[in-house]
């Protein structure tokens, strides 16, 4: 392992220097695919958030104050610098999520995609001046809201955080990011790319720590101005609750329960394909991955046969060997709530068509998995799996199926199969979701926004929308001297 700031001994970024924390505390990091320890990642005291924040209140001023032309040129650097290392960043990626090789480089490859795309949008967050009484001028300006707490999860190690620094530092903002303590080392690898294209000290500072006790030390600091957040629902409330009692605006991009509506004019087999290709990438951990599939009973004997070859045909394995379609789940927490989650199902009438099963090797490992019959009270059909679950349901009536679509508190992602164009605008319409996808099932692209509705969070990231959370607008009314 020869990344730079990496393993054996993550260390965090702060005011522009790598370290340890004061304490010297660190906890381990695990491979899921061998459940071996590969190293270990510095935690944060109170006194290195402290320094953190002071690093993020000077960083503000001073990137506030540099020319766009040089935000988006260095900008621009650190993205050239994450596609040269895209290869590096793949594998400790790999090492410590679990996923294939191709899709970490290829994640890390979009990521320095994203990147440029947000660095000269940035050219475009123009205010506007609005006609008033003569001698009067009345603007519109946008600016940056000021120093940003982030927090990013395990389950996009580079994508994810990126997607919060990319949007801030475009708008103009610093941040301090706590990224995963599982996925440390990609991070690391990020903020470096950044580090050594000459972002200045303290606008960019990486922690690590427990948690609880970074959040609530971040949000309730006067000097942090917006919370982002990506995560599970439960903890996404928490820290919206903790930022709207110091009056601070949040970012909460939150879990979901996609539903999948094959309608009985689609093309079963090729939904099917379609629909396993998103179920298990990333072996289902993906906020967006397809999680209730809700079939015509006219189509769904062919939809679930292709389903199920589909799944059959995934090799499941060491992310780092060449051929594995499917990593390993990446924890042990992941692997509990899935082997759950299916043991409930089948006690309560469901049927496994394949898989089903922890694989018999070390890794948290868990087979591409199948149902049928699942009854309306399993678990399976209200808590996100975030896991390689897919459970077939039949349906008669489009309006039924929808009511069920929609029944669930989450509204994130949905997906519609028809050939009819009716019926795409009906699904269009009734689905409650911030992101919906007719006929594939369209992965995030940095030029559209993603969010969602109802509990799954409020705010976009993507498209021109991703700079409104780290904007503010303010109105200037200028009367002209005499
Ligand atoms: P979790 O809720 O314990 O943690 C999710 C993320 O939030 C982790 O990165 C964790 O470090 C962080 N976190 C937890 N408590 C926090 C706090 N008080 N302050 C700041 N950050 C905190 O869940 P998990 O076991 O890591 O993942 C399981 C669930 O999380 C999944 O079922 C899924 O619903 C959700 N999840 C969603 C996404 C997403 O992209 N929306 C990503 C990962 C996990």
């Amino acid at each position: 392992m020869t990344i730079d700031h990496g393993y054996p001994a993550v260390r965090m970024h702060i005011a522009g220097e790598w370290c340890q924390g004061g304490s010297a505390e660190t906890a381990p990091v695990e491979n899921p695919a061998t459940q071996e320890t590969i190293g270990t990642v510095a935690l944060a005291t109170a006194d290195d958030l402290d320094r953190a924040l002071a690093a993020a209140e000077k960083g503000a001023e001073v990137w506030r104050e540099t020319s766009i032309a040089e935000r988006t040129a260095i900008l621009h650097a650190a993205a050239d610098l994450i596609e040269e290392r895209a290869a590096e960043i793949g594998r400790v990626m790999t090492l410590e999520q679990g996923k294939p090789l191709a899709e970490s480089t290829g994640e890390a490859r979009r990521t320095a995609d994203t990147l440029r795309w947000h660095a000269d949008d940035a050219r475009r967050a123009y205010g506007r001046i609005i006609p008033s009484a003569p001698g009067t001028v009345l603007t519109v300006r946008r600016e940056p809201i000021g120093p940003v707490a982030a927090f990013t999860p395990w389950n996009f190690p580079v994508g994810g955080p990126n997607r919060k620094i990319s949007s801030a530092l475009a708008a103009g903002c610093s941040l301090i990011i706590k990224a995963s303590e599982e996925t440390p080392a990609t991070a690391a690898a990020l903020v470096a790319c950044y580090a050594d294209a000459g972002l200045p000290a303290g606008v960019l500072n990486l922690v690590f720590g427990e948690p609880a006790e970074v959040s609530a030390h971040l949000i309730a600091s006067p000097v942090t101005r917006l919370i982002a957040f990506t995560g599970s629902v439960p903890v996404g409330k928490l820290l919206a609750a903790e930022a709207g009692r110091v009056m601070k605006p949040s970012l909460m991009e939150l879990g979901g329960h996609a539903p999948v509506v094959v309608c009985e004019d689609a093309d079963p087999a090729q939904a099917a394909r379609r629909a396993a290709q998103a179920k298990f990438f990333n072996a289902g951990q993906v906020c967006t991955s397809p999680s209730r599939f809700l079939v015509h009973e006219s189509v769904i004997e062919e939809f679930t046969a292709e389903f199920v070859r589909a799944a059959e045909a995934i090799t499941v394995g060491d992310g780092l060997d060449q051929g594995t379609r499917m990593g390993p789940l990446a924890n042990e927490r992941r692997l509990r709530s899935i082997q759950r989650l299916t043991e409930d199902a089948v006690a309560r009438g469901a049927k496994i068509l394949t898989g089903g099963e922890r694989l018999d090797r070390p890794g948290y490992f868990f087979e591409p998995t199948v149902l049928t019959d699942v009854p309306d009270d399993a678990e399976l059909l209200h808590e996100e799996p975030f896991g390689p679950l897919a459970p077939v349901m039949p349906f008669t009536d489009l309006d039924e199926a929808l009511r069920v679509a929609n029944a669930l508190p989450y509204g994130l992602a949905a997906y519609g199969f028809t050939r009819s164009a009716a019926t795409a605008e009906k699904l269009s319409a009734a689905l409650e979701a911030g992101i919906l996808s007719i006929n594939h099932c369209g992965g995030s692209v940095h030029e559209a926004p993603s969010g969602g509705v109802k509990d799954s969070g409020y705010g976009r990231e993507g498209g021109p929308e991703a700079l409104d959370a780290y904007l503010i607008t303010k109105r200037v009314s200028h009367l002209l001297a005499g």
